[in-house]
């Protein structure tokens, strides 16, 4: 490699560096918003390479990675005393209907919106995504005796201790989609 050619590969890999801290400082910035505003927070494990509708995030999330991304949501939680919930990559977030749980067979990634079949009502894809993960998240919270549920799943909180009124957010990511941060 001649000297000018290992120059110029000096020079990219420096601005590279800068470009994914920048990324790297909005995933900062966004996982310290979404814990601040929330004590458990539901997630979603995937691939999702590249795979982004929102822009920014797509970079962000393919130059850092959705696993950190996680991590940092998980290392912020953990100092404000709050927990995160990672539910099974197998859980068809997308499929079910929040509403009455039936679960439709397909649901092509360029579908948006859909109406339930069995009981009509029409989601928002993401949205509808969301609110699973969020019950799932619940019922994995109850069920591993870390925290309770009401039976609307609107508020969980520690068996003992302090009962502090709990927010809880499911971040949904998925080819071709927004992040859904769903506050409830
Ligand atoms: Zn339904």
């Amino acid at each position: 490699m001649s000297n000018r050619r290992r120059k110029a590969t000096r020079i990219v890999a420096r601005v590279y560096e800068q470009v994914s801290n920048v990324r790297q400082d909005y995933l900062h910035k966004l996982s310290r918003k979404i814990v601040d505003n929330n004590q458990v927070v539901v997630v979603e494990n995937l691939n999702v390479k590249g795979m982004v509708r929102n822009h920014k995030l797509a970079k962000a999330i393919s130059d850092t990675g959705w696993g950190a991304f996680v991590n940092f949501l998980s290392y912020k939680l953990e100092r404000n005393g709050g927990k995160l919930v990672e539910i099974n990559r197998w859980f068809p977030s997308s499929k079910l209907c929040s509403n009455c749980h039936y679960q439709i067979n397909e649901l092509p990634l360029d579908v948006r919106t859909w109406t339930c079949p069995s009981c009509g009502t029409h989601h928002d894809r993401d949205g509808n995504a969301a609110m699973n993960i969020r019950a799932e998240g619940i019922r994995m919270l109850s069920s591993f005796g870390t925290g309770e549920a009401n039976a609307n799943g609107e508020e969980v909180r520690p068996i003992r201790g302090r009962k502090p009124k709990m927010r809880h957010s499911s971040v949904k990511l998925e080819a071709h989609t927004d992040l859904a941060v769903q506050c409830g």
